[in-house]
């Protein structure tokens, strides 16, 4: 897709702040520091559009980018971040929870996990709260570059084992720094924005 518009349109506190209208959405949710931010950059090739940060857990708000006037990137606040309190933590997640299993928008939830780690609980859990909720998902590894090339197919077999999939076709890859995996990643978007 060529992105000639992105701005971003409004950083929601509350669901009656979130756009009225039928547009759809293309949620991403991941812990913070995944690399959220940086994806919705690299994907519109904006660097800067989206606030990124080394500094985990900034992001408290639901994000609404509008792109092309023919979509919208929704960036989920960051879950499981330790050093907030367990009371923010839990506000987080109903915030997620609540614009789940609520926004008719959303399209495609785009599960973002570093590709480096095992998944953490929470990966799994989010993983699990989606298989519930029955939405159209794909799990997208980050931080691509972090890896040697040689070891690309051992951490995909860890995260099919880890999230128990059959295949490892739900698995994508992407890197913010190259912008490797961007094309396969377009298209699932592309196919869900057709549907
Ligand atoms: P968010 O909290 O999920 O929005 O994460 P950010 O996009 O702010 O990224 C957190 C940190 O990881 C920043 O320092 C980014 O530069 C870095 N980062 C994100 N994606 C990548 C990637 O694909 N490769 C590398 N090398 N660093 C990345």
């Amino acid at each position: 897709m060529q992105v000639n518009h992105a701005e971003l349109v409004i950083s929601a506190v509350r669901p009656n702040q979130y756009p009225e209208d039928s547009v759809p959405e293309i949620a991403l949710a991941g812990r913070s520091n995944v690399g959220k931010s940086s994806f919705i950059n690299r994907m519109i090739e904006r660097i800067g559009l989206a606030r990124t940060s080394s500094q985990p857990g900034k992001t408290q708000t639901l994000n609404f980018y509008n792109i092309n006037n023919e979509f919208r990137f929704v960036d989920v606040p960051g879950y499981g971040y330790a050093r907030v309190s367990k009371s923010e933590r839990i506000k987080w997640g109903s915030m997620i929870e609540h614009y789940i299993l609520n926004r008719e928008n959303i399209r495609l939830l785009l599960l973002l996990m570093d590709i480096r780690h095992e998944p953490t609980e929470l990966d799994i859990a989010m993983k699990e709260f989606a298989d519930e909720a029955e939405i159209p998902y794909a799990i997208v590894l980050t931080k691509l570059d972090k890896i040697k090339k040689s070891q690309l197919n051992k951490h995909l077999s860890i995260y099919k084992k880890s999230l128990n999939l059959p295949t490892v076709d739900a698995l994508f890859y992407f890197s913010s720094e190259t912008g490797e995996g961007s094309e396969d990643i377009w298209d699932i978007i592309e196919d869900q924005l057709a549907e």
